[in-house]
């Protein structure tokens, strides 16, 4: 079996990085430096690009993963009912009193005349329900146009510019749409998704646990497991978060739309609220939009993104996000250059090992603080959980230790899933049936694998029988000297079947 062991090749750091795959980005070359330079998963959005092109992507992405030996995760997006402008000849540029035209047929869009945009909707019904007054937002809230008439078109005027380019998302804050949070298409790219053997699915506009209790059971009837991500950029999402935290295996913190569903002035506080009661449930969280939008066209972030980056780390984001800025932008691997250098610098200030903050759900977190809190006391480089489900690697990064969380699991489908928690590197796959056995695999392979260093300490969680998930019982210290004569007599007779 292949050995796998994240720490080579790629830079270290707690928080992942998320990056949109996009015409930019989609070489094997640039996917492989973009994740050497600290990429952990690959997010394909499935509102643009056809079939193919994803499946061309996917397949670059696994090709990298098979060259590098790294874990790499990759996140199908669903689209869900976001509303979209149609195609636009050219990009344009709108000033305020310019004419927007909402048109039911489909156009491509354009200057009707001068200051008189014409352009479509993906969901053209939508027109019928726009009153005069309402607000319409484009392109992630950068636009904001004001309805003046309702007819056979929809007239409404500019009232803050911006540039627009094909297909931006479009808003409707004061208007109560009544969309289904899965489309046809959402179904159909979902059974894509679990043909493909893609890890997570993000579920955009969820508005309710309910939301995301249907996504499963549409993927159980599909024989898919996926983790599920559900996407928070609605009110009402922010106000359901604790029931959707239960169900969902992750949150996203999609500021996009979420800052025009609530005002853009509170986004700042709701992320970290969101943030704060993921962490606590121990989902992973991403936090998403943005991030260093200005990438896009220029080599360099404005200082406030990168404080914005820096900031995300510090609120406790187990993993931060690259839209547009590897999507479509000229500088994608600079761009994860620069999300990794600003993490590690935050992390140098980071708040770890959260012990006793936490509150006790049950026994296991009982267990794995006390795991965490004899890290936080002795001399040892790392934390080795063996683990079937993930869970308790998830639970580890919960406290937030300094050292790495070595995750070791006897599939690579955990595996990946666990590239997205804060501080867990997967690092090599191991199955036995006693945790004896697992023991003496973990060490072998560890060594081999240069995972562990015979002059270190390590911490080692484990159940015993193993492969039952949520059952740990066992934390080990690992000590050098054990490690030293262990690969001695390695060197000396082989692969021992056992050592005291
Ligand atoms: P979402 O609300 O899901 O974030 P989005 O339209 O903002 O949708 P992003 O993935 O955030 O999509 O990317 C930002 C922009 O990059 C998009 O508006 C689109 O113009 C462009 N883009 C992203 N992916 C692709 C792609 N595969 N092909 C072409 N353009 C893309
Ligand atoms: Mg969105
Ligand atoms: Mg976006």
């Amino acid at each position: 079996m292949r050995l796998f062991n994240n720490e080579s090749g790629r830079v270290k750091k707690h928080c992942k990085i998320l990056a949109t795959v996009g015409p930019s980005c989609r070489s094997e070359e640039r996917l492989e430096a973009m994740v050497k330079a600290g990429t952990n998963l690959f997010r394909l959005n499935f509102s643009h690009g056809d079939y193919d092109f994803h499946r061309e992507s996917l397949e670059m992405i696994r090709n990298v993963q098979k060259k590098t030996g790294l874990f790499i995760a990759v996140l199908q997006d669903i689209s869900g009912p976001k509303v979209r402008i149609g195609k636009l000849k050219e990009d344009v540029t709108l000033i305020p009193g310019d004419i927007v035209e909402f048109v039911r047929e489909e156009v491509i869009g354009d200057f009707k005349a001068p200051h008189h945009l014409v352009v479509s909707l993906n969901h053209p019904e939508l027109l019928d329900k726009l009153k005069p007054g309402e607000l319409i937002y484009l392109y992630d809230g950068m636009i904001c146009t004001r309805v003046k008439s309702v007819g056979e078109s929809v007239i409404t005027e500019v009232l803050s510019g911006g540039m627009l380019s094909s297909r931006k998302g479009v808003n409707f804050p004061d208007t109560r749409l009544e969309m289904d949070v899965l489309t046809d298409k959402d179904k159909k790219d979902i059974a894509w998704g679990v043909e493909h053997g893609v890890d997570f699915m993000a579920i955009s506009f969820v508005q309710k646990a309910e939301d995301i209790l249907r996504v499963r059971r549409l993927l159980t009837s599909l024989g898919g497991n996926q983790d599920l991500i559900a996407k928070i950029e609605k009110f009402d999402a922010v106000e359901e978060i604790d029931s959707i935290l239960e169900v969902s295996d992750g949150i996203m913190v999609a500021r996009g739309d979420l800052g025009i569903e609530i005002p853009y002035y509170r986004v700042p506080e709701v992320q970290k609220m969101l943030i704060r009661k993921a962490n606590t449930a121990a989902k992973p969280v991403i936090t998403a939009t943005q991030m260093l939008l200005s990438m896009t066209h220029s080599e360099r972030a404005t200082r406030a993104e990168i404080s914005d980056v820096a900031n995300a780390v510090l609120d406790g984001s187990d993993c931060l996000m690259l839209s547009e800025e590897s999507a479509i932008g000229e500088y994608p691997v600079e761009a994860v250059k620069t999300m990794t250098a600003t993490i590690r610098e935050a992390e140098t200030e980071y708040p770890y090992f959260r012990i006793r903050q936490l509150p006790y759900n049950d026994e296991m977190d009982v267990i794995d603080e006390s795991a965490v809190n004899l890290l936080q006391n002795i001399d040892a480089t790392a934390i080795l959980a063996i683990t079937s489900s993930g869970q308790s690697a998830r639970k580890l990064s919960r406290y937030r230790p300094r050292q790495p969380i070595y995750a070791v699991t006897h599939s690579e489908e955990i595996a990946r899933r666990l590239t997205l928690v804060w501080g867990v590197v997967p690092s090599f796959l191991s199955a036995a049936s006693s945790a004896r056995q697992m023991m003496i695999d973990v060490i072998r392979r560890g060594l081999e694998s240069g995972v562990l260093s015979k002059e270190e300490n390590y911490i080692v969680t484990a159940g015993d029988p193993p492969g039952v998930p949520g059952t740990t019982n066992i934390i080990r210290i690992l000590r050098r000297k054990e490690l030293e004569h262990f690969a001695k007599m390695a060197q000396e007779k082989g692969l021992p079947e056992d050592w005291e």
